[in-house]
């Protein structure tokens, strides 16, 4: 029997997602939260792992998390809004949902680019068409070129990463709103990097019959437990819900996520490291005359390397036990550029010494 005749053409030309083996380097890839669950609360969740019953299927509707995450998350609930959430494997599992639930021949996803790869392969997996808008020089969206291509190709589904990866920005609001107003499609806010971002469009969910907001666990420090969830008007989500398979949630991330958002501040209190680290790592990558570094609202920081090579500086890093993201290979806008997940002070400090060394 052959590959080529039984397997679909536009899977045999694709490379598996590939995740690199960092040994024993300081991992600053994929955009993870450096902390470990606390010591003070160790115990407490080990406690409840122990008799987490794992012989049992777990709540397929999850609902005592799915109530916790409503209210964390900031779900807007009231007399007028019918607002409601699904819950994903990651939100990877809640972006193959929405399009294996809108997939139909000749229909389309759009997306900016560079975007998260994701989006992009997703539409491919789920038999969906593709429209990537390149973004501006400054990262900013193209609105013309946007609201060009959505009149054109009028997509199922847009995405819009709030803020964007790899770019680390945010997309202006009023240019999302328009997004919204002249779509016909389903559009999703993608906030994976909210605990960064310190802004949301969660509160105006209901505002717009077709805005749905996406958020995950995995960048506030719980990347292991694979949860993500989409949040909006019950009338999508209930249709998205038929799709879910049953279980998608495991026990053990039902029981450690609610755990974890019991205590919440200690996540919180995370995330404001992050961030006070973010915006030091960016004013020390500044100080480098041969980068040009874009401010970001997310856990990452991307820059371009003007002078010199950057998949030379990228190896050199690893030589140095540093491992970032080399987006050089993308092409396009991302030619020569380097993303930098930001990490504990010291593997922060590590990679400045590493990159002096490197450049
Ligand atoms: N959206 C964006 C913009 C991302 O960058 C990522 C992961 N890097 C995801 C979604 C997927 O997150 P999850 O871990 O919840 O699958």
């Amino acid at each position: 029997m052959k590959v080529e005749n039984l397997i679909r053409k536009e899977i045999q030309v694709l490379n598996a997602y590939h995740v690199p083996d960092p040994g024993k380097m300081i991992k600053l890839d994929a955009m993870e939260n450096p902390y470990h669950m606390p010591d003070a609360l160790m115990d407490e969740w080990l406690e409840l792992v122990k008799h987490a019953e794992i012989n049992r299927y777990p709540d397929p509707a999850a609902s005592k998390l799915s109530s916790v995450l409503k209210s964390y998350m900031g779900v807007p609930q009231g007399i007028t809004s019918d607002n409601t959430i699904i819950l994903g494997n990651g939100s990877d599992e809640l972006i193959q949902i929405m399009a294996m639930a809108v997939a139909q021949p000749g229909r389309k996803i759009l997306a900016p680019e560079p975007g998260f790869v994701m989006y992009n392969m997703i539409a491919t997996f789920t038999g969906l068409e593709y429209v990537g808008v390149p973004l501006k020089e400054d990262f900013s969206l193209d609105m013309p070129a946007m609201l060009d291509a959505i009149r054109l190709h009028q997509p199922v589904l847009i995405f819009l990463a709030y803020p964007n990866n790899p770019t680390g920005n945010l997309f202006a609001d009023d240019e999302i709103e328009e997004i919204l107003n002249v779509a016909q499609g389903l559009v999703v806010v993608d906030e994976a990097y909210h605990p960064f971002a310190c802004t949301s469009f969660m509160p105006r969910l209901g505002e717009f019959d077709n805005l749905l907001v996406m958020r995950t666990v995995s960048k506030m420090g719980l990347a292991g437990l694979r949860l993500g969830l989409l949040a909006g008007p019950e009338k999508w989500i209930s249709e998205f819900d038929k799709i879910r398979l049953p279980y998608n949630i495991n026990i053990l991330t039902q029981v450690t996520a609610e755990f974890a958002l019991k205590h919440a501040e200690v996540f919180e209190q995370q995330a404001t490291t992050i961030r006070e680290q973010r915006d030091w790592l960016f004013k020390e990558l500044s100080v480098f005359s041969q980068f040009d570094v874009f401010p970001s609202r997310a856990n990452f920081i991307l820059l371009r390397v003007l002078e010199g090579d950057a998949s030379q500086i990228f190896e050199s890093l690893k030589q140095c036990g540093v491992l970032i993201k080399n987006s050089h290979s993308a092409g396009g806008v991302l030619t020569q550029c380097l993303r930098i997940t930001v990490g504990l002070p010291e593997e922060n400090q590590a990679l400045i010494s590493a990159l002096k060394k490197s450049v």
